[in-house]
């Protein structure tokens, strides 16, 4: 199965690299598709691909079927082959973590999730990840070659570090550099850190309502916060360092509240401003069942709380639409995994607040579609990184 790759040119592995990146990236791809990729004619771009195949690089089969095809001959598209390699995902969030055994094909073959306090300190989360996975070796017999952390904080995906500035509210003990070590030593397992809503992104790409889309937003919302990330021209968008897709610190309120980041009125900020404010106002603390109970309130009409939702999904609205602006995308993709798209305040002014603030010519070849992935997105698209 081996190559010999001193046989390869150094064209020929920039073009394998190009191909191998693009099929990581979108699941598959015709000859045709990988031509225009690589700027290759098809004829040329044969010789290389069928090379490829020899080495076991990549593999040719037929396209799945959608349900309204036709009868015809299925096209033929070229996949990565499929890894029987098992990922340890977990999905980290301020108060909860999830942990999963997920396939090299995003399918999650068992879960585990527990309260978890961010705030506690690194070692907290570790102790906690521990057990959750030792929990998961047991049920399954199964035994992941690696893990793969979603954070909910900007992560410098090339040099593997938690940005500072991102994280100096939220969890400042993660930023010393030993992030990776800690978790790859207490795990037994080589350990890679990334954003969470960046996996996320990643997972309704290759599974989600982004399947067929080139270019889109996800959004993310939870009790939590707001998390985000591109897909430019069927890839996730990802930047100079990772932190491309950042919604949150999109400013949505030139005199609004200081930011942890420094920024003044970033949408994170302010929406968790006035949360807390509302909060405070009846004594209650902000967490997920403060959350849980403004939406039961909502849901059953108080006037006070839909105010607030209809206010916050305005502003998410207003930074989705700055977004929408500069890079024309056919869909935004939410994943709101308290309610349904529609169902709340929140989301019915979100989705009015895109169309408001996004030009008319990109709302007009534009949808707002909800993702069904819930919670299973970040450790999905751990499984699939
Ligand atoms: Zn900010």
């Amino acid at each position: 199965m081996s190559s010999d790759q001193s046989a390869v040119s150094a064209f020929q592995q920039y073009v394998r690299a190009r191909i191998l990146e693009h099929l990581r990236q979108s699941g598959e791809a015709s000859r045709t598709a990988l031509a225009e990729v690589t700027g290759l004619s098809r004829r040329a771009l044969g010789g290389i691909v069928d090379d490829m195949k020899q080495a076991g690089l990549v593999d040719e089969a037929d396209a799945d079927r959608g349900p309204d095809r036709g009868v015809g001959r299925p096209a033929r598209v070229l996949r990565l082959p499929v890894r029987q390699e098992v990922t340890l995902a977990a999905d980290i969030s301020p108060d909860r973590l999830r942990v999963a055994l997920v396939d090299s094909a995003g399918a999650i073959l068992s879960v585990a999730e527990a309260n978890a306090d961010i705030a506690r300190g690194r070692s907290h989360t570790v102790g906690t990840l521990v057990a959750l996975a030792r929990s998961l070796d047991r049920d399954e017999g199964r035994h992941p070659a690696r893990a793969v952390l979603g954070l909910p904080t900007m992560v410098d995906y090339e040099r593997q570090l938690v940005d500072p500035a991102g994280a100096r509210a939220l969890m400042p003990s993660w930023t010393d550099g030993a992030t990776v070590d800690e978790f790859a030593s207490a795990l037994g397992l080589p350990v890679t850190i990334a954003n969470g809503a960046t996996l996320a992104t990643l997972a309704e790409l290759r599974l989600g309502a982004g399947r067929g889309r080139k270019n889109f937003i996800v959004l993310g919302i939870g009790h939590e916060g707001i998390g985000s990330g591109i897909v430019v021209d069927g890839r996730v968008f990802e930047g100079a360092r990772g932190f491309a897709g950042e919604i949150s610190h999109v400013s949505v309120h030139a005199d609004g509240v200081i930011c942890p980041c420094g920024q003044r009125g970033c949408l994170a900020a302010e929406t968790a401003n006035q949360l807390r404010l509302f909060l405070q106002a009846r004594g209650v603390d902000m967490n997920a069942e403060a959350y849980e109970e403004l939406s039961t309130a909502s849901a059953q009409g108080d006037p006070a709380v839909r105010r607030l939702f209809a206010d916050i999904g305005w502003q998410i609205g207003r930074a989705v639409g700055s977004v929408a602006n500069v890079f024309d995308p056919d869909a935004v993709i939410i994943n709101d995994t308290l309610t349904e798209v529609g169902d709340d305040a929140v989301t019915q002014s979100l989705v009015r607040s895109i169309t408001q603030h996004t030009h008319p010519g990109i709302t007009a070849g534009m949808t707002v579609v909800a993702s069904d992935l819930k919670h299973t997105s970040i450790l999905a698209g751990a499984g699939l990184l």
